[in-house]
């Protein structure tokens, strides 16, 4: 019996209000753009990023897919971190399908690119022996940074570079609404720098399926003819659609909880022999830590016994919190683990 699953955010469950959404939603066609729910949840999800349109997919994935393939021709460039989920966790995506190639710079601890090393790494187009770089793209939160979060002026000050030389930003916003929340800041502040973003609806905000992409009319519309290329026209999405509308209503200022759980949750890790984390470098619902033990698939085994799912055969760690883990189950991780690492 799993109590506490902690290996991400995407295992979220529907709410009791989605699922009634889901029930009663109205449908059609969204290849025809006849599914009212679908046409909905696009008008909303583009005025709450602050772009003109948006167009709903099936995953994370197929949204930054279909958004560098809509930025970049075949041998063109993206610029982007050597710890983006763009670069080391879509399968090379942008590269078998459109013939893009990946020029990476630096993350640094928190996930920033430093804009000058962006800048030194824009090719010069005039030169035959160059590719084209064809778009800048960051990462908020910076999922393997930490779920680190990057503030507007972050965001300000990539994007200058990017449009000093007449080159779109892209954010992959995939938990674009934990930055948001634990800034305090509008999402559409957030995002008002960036040309194009992508986000995740079902990750922390526990719808089953699906995300968004936004930017202006003209991008929006090549995002489409991309999404239809890839296999990502939907028919009858609209009962996924129909909870997204729950989501972006109702699921967002609840991340504050699993930003808390997740604070509490380091720092009582920070507390165990054995368990190296610095609490203050959780920003979000990410838990990212080192684990010293002797044999650790005997303690994912006994984790795994009590009903925890998160561990792993490695020492770097990640526990995520999210909708469907309350502050109690965090006391009972860290029983658990406190247990495991001292018996
Ligand atoms: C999860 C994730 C994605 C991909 O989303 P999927 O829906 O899992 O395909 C993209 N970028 C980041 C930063 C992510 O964390």
């Amino acid at each position: 019996m799993t109590k506490v699953d902690l290996r991400s955010d995407t295992v979220t469950h529907p709410s009791p209000e989605m699922r009634e959404a889901i029930a009663n939603a109205k449908i059609g066609d969204d290849v025809f753009h006849d599914d009212p729910s679908i046409n909905k949840l696009e008008e909303i999800a583009a005025a709450k990023v602050g772009k003109e349109a948006s167009v709903f997919v099936a995953s994370g994935t197929m949204g930054n897919l279909i958004s560098v393939l809509s930025h970049c021709g075949r041998g063109d460039e993206i610029i982007l971190g050597d710890k983006a989920h763009i670069f080391r966790s879509e399968a090379g995506g942008a590269a078998a399908l459109g013939g893009v190639s990946y020029h990476t710079v630096r993350n640094d601890a928190r996930g920033m690119l430093d804009p000058s090393e962006v800048e030194e790494a824009i090719r010069d187009s005039t030169n035959d022996h160059n590719p084209h770089t064809a778009v800048i793209a960051i990462e908020n939160t910076q999922n393997n940074c930490g779920g680190r979060v990057l503030t507007p002026q972050d965001t300000k000050s990539i994007a200058d570079v990017a449009h000093n030389h007449e080159l779109p930003l892209h954010v992959d916003g995939a938990r674009i609404f934990n930055a948001a929340v634990k800034l305090e800041t509008p999402v559409d502040e957030m995002l008002k720098e960036a040309d194009t973003v992508s986000f995740c609806l079902s990750k922390g905000l526990s719808c089953p399926v699906g995300s968004i992409v936004a930017g202006t009319y003209e991008f929006v519309e090549e995002a489409r003819r991309w999404r239809k290329m890839v296999g990502g026209g939907m028919r009858q999405a609209g009962f996924l659609a129909a909870a997204g509308i729950v989501a972006l209503d109702q699921m967002v200022d609840r991340l504050a909880e699993d930003h808390a759980n997740a604070k509490k949750l380091a720092e009582g890790l920070s507390k165990i022999e054995g368990v190296t984390i610095d609490p203050d470098s959780v920003d979000t619902n990410l838990v990212f830590f080192e684990v010293k033990h002797s044999n650790k698939n005997e303690l994912m085994k006994k984790l795994e016994s009590e009903g925890i799912k998160g561990a792993s055969p490695y020492s770097r760690w990640r526990f995520v919190t999210h909708y469907g883990v309350d502050s109690e189950d965090i006391d009972y991780v860290l029983e658990v683990m406190t247990n495991a690492m001292t018996s």
